[in-house]
């Protein structure tokens, strides 16, 4: 979440922050000028048609590994969030009778501050913590098909329907403070994270009474900020965090156009986003920044992630080459803030930095945001290297930032991570700092990696299967079910695999009747050599299969190697597979706080035997599914040793870059 607490004044000197006052007094121009004329000119473009189509939510379910997880999580956090935290969403119903009003002046969130700084976006944060852990917790309800998870659900989404006002408002505030901003707000926030579950139930029920809900609260924005005559995003101080994530609404218009092919929410979204960037904002994703190639991105990892989504909506939604451009460049920008998990700077802020495997951390909210913006822009280009990148994260940030064995997360967490004190790496200059540890909530920072991490399971599943003008394309490796309807037939594959610990998947495919089916299964762009016990076709990154059977049954194999990669200037890592290894390093537990819920704790660690190693000239290096093994240069002892790397989802400390003896 954008608060800053203990690395407030020590980030703020860097970003110069601290000569901004909060409560903005400074006037800003207003930019309008800046932009009319430029939305009728993209308004002309019909938009670019996705190359791939998301299917509805219920369509793809999780099997082996993917659902136990799932499951684990909603017998877990995701699951027990309400009473794990009940302060902020059993207690706080800032939807219905608590809406925000001009009396409301503060909320205890229970985070631990330094001041009052932030004491304003403490206001709608409960909506944030909310509407993110309904979203993902609903989505595993219905990918895990739970009817006991799925009943709370419905209940949930029948409540927050009946807070709806006459004109179609849903949101935080009363009708005093709605729509009357010129600084910090919740309000189109506290809307995109509650629309995006509300949508997610709609794909499921396609209940009609939810669409035309969600419909009415998308006009009530409409008509409160009109269309080229009004400023959404116009704030009297630049940093305004709750106004900026509002930015994300544009996942609810692009959704909303996607799925009732309306324009108006199409020239909405892209109206929405250069109205963001029209604006005076410190935040990384604006055109001009965007266009300047000395320009590094600074701004607070999460909103950066999530706005590159944001703009690719508006880029491909108007076929504006400007936006385009932009588009090329931010994603040139982001590169070279991953870390080898793919993790992205975040620890808050990004600040100008390159990523390192030690000092970057990456915060679980940024991992989530930024894989969704990767799916969605898998979705727009068909480019399979955006898959790369969404496994790239999943299964090694997202998977490395889990306790392997207790129902708990990191906040944050780095690639080389040498204890989980709560400081990063045990370093002492941040004496507040406490997200390097795992919780089942993080509430003395702020709760809201723990919801984005019962999100980010149900994306990445959603999302394993999409349909192109042909057929079926299994984008996303790993073990599902997926079933729908192709060229009328209803049709379903069941991918029994381990992968990525199995680079071996079997596919078995039911149809209704004879038609040819065309079934495009993804190439890993690691795979050494493919070996299938039915015919196939290349196309690109796709292997292309086609039957006409009513049943098939076959197995693709991938072959592999273990792959040494260079990063920053002399450090290596490896992978195998989708999988970046980790040498384990062993740890003590401590147990440092025990939660009203019976079985939830927060964990830290301190390292045993602590050593950290070099990569001799000769390590012999050998992998297979499970582990890679070679010869590593203990840097105390100085002596050579035999040591097994495993994939980094399962480690808690461990050491994933290497130097060269
Ligand atoms: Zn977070």
């Amino acid at each position: 979440m954008d608060m800053f607490v203990d690395n407030l004044t020590h980030m703020a000197k860097a970003l110069n922050l601290l000569t901004f006052v909060f409560l903005g007094t400074v006037l800003v121009t207003s930019c309008s000028k800046q932009r009319s004329g430029q939305l009728q000119e993209t308004e002309q473009h019909q938009s670019l048609s996705e190359k791939l189509q998301l299917l509805r939510l219920s369509e793809i379910k999780p099997t082996g590994w993917l659902e136990k997880q799932m499951v684990g999580d909603l017998d877990g956090f995701t699951g027990h969030l309400d009473s794990i935290v009940p302060d902020l969403i059993l207690k706080d119903d800032i939807y219905g009778k608590d809406r925000l009003s001009k009396s409301v002046k503060t909320k205890d969130v229970g985070a631990i501050t330094d001041d009052g700084l932030w004491q304003v976006q403490f206001l709608w944060w409960n909506s944030e913590t909310q509407s993110n852990w309904w979203d993902g917790y609903l989505r595993n309800a219905i990918l895990t098909g739970n009817a006991y998870h799925l009943a709370r659900a419905e209940k949930y989404v029948n409540k927050i329907l009946h807070t709806q006002d006459e004109d179609g408002y849903l949101g935080i505030y009363d009708q005093e403070l709605r729509y009357k901003f010129d600084n910090e707000n919740g309000e189109l926030w506290s809307k995109a994270t509650l629309l995006r579950g509300l949508l997610g139930w709609y794909e499921y029920t396609q209940d009609e009474k939810v669409l035309d809900a969600i419909e009415k609260a998308a006009q009530n924005i409409i008509n409160n900020y009109p269309i080229n005559a009004s400023h959404p995003f116009y704030s009297t101080n630049p940093d305004a965090g709750g106004l900026t994530h509002g930015l994300m609404i544009t996942d609810i218009f692009e959704r909303l156009f996607q799925l009732t092919k309306k324009s108006e929410y199409k020239s909405y979204c892209v109206f929405l986003y250069k109205d963001f960037s029209a604006n005076k904002l410190n935040e990384d994703a604006q055109i001009p920044k965007l266009m300047d190639s000395a320009y590094k991105l600074r701004g607070h990892g999460a909103h950066t992630f999530e706005h590159l989504r944001a703009l690719s909506a508006a880029a491909y939604l108007s076929e504006d080459p400007e936006l385009m451009n932009a588009l090329d460049n931010f994603l040139k920008k982001i590169a070279g803030t991953t870390a080898p998990s793919g993790g992205p700077i975040g620890d808050e802020w990004i600040g100008q930095r390159e990523a390192d495997a030690t000092t970057t951390g990456y915060e679980f909210c940024s991992t989530h945001e930024l894989m969704h913006s990767y799916i969605s822009l898998l979705g727009k280009t068909g480019a399979m290297e955006y898959a790369e990148k969404v496994e790239r994260v999943f299964f090694n940030a997202a998977q490395g930032a889990r306790h392997p064995q207790h129902s708990a997360i990191a906040y944050l967490k780095t690639d080389n991570s040498f204890s989980m004190n709560g400081k990063r790496n045990d370093d002492t200059t941040q004496p507040k700092q406490t997200r390097y540890k795992y919780s089942p909530a993080h509430q003395d920072a702020a709760v809201c990696c723990v919801p984005n991490a019962g999100r980010i399971g149900p994306y990445y599943v959603q999302s394993m299967w999409m349909k192109d003008t042909e057929g079926l394309v299994a984008t996303l490796l790993g073990p599902s079910e997926v079933s729908t309807e192709i060229n009328g037939e209803n049709v379903l594959i069941k991918e029994i695999t381990d992968y990525p610990y199995s680079n071996s998947i079997r596919f078995v495919v039911e149809k209704s009747g004879n038609k040819t089916l065309t079934l495009k299964i993804r190439k890993p762009a690691w795979a050494d050599e493919i070996t299938s016990s039915v015919d196939y076709q290349k196309e690109g990154d796709l292997l292309v299969f086609r039957f006409e059977k009513e049943l098939m049954d076959f197995e693709v194999a991938f072959k592999t190697s273990v792959k040494e990669h260079s990063f920053k200037e002399d450090e290596v890592y490896f992978t195998y597979g989708s999988l970046v290894y980790a040498l384990p390093i062993s740890g003590q537990e401590t147990i440092s706080k025990n939660f009203p819920v019976s079985g939830f704790h927060d964990y830290q660690y301190s390292p045993l035997g602590f050593a950290r190693y070099l990569l001799p000239t000769a390590p012999n290096l050998a992998g297979d599914d499970s582990k890679i093994t070679g010869v590593f240069l203990n840097e105390k002892t100085r002596k050579q040793e035999n040591r097994e790397l495993v994939p980094m989802g399962k480690t808690i400390l461990r050491q994933v870059t290497f130097q060269r003896e």
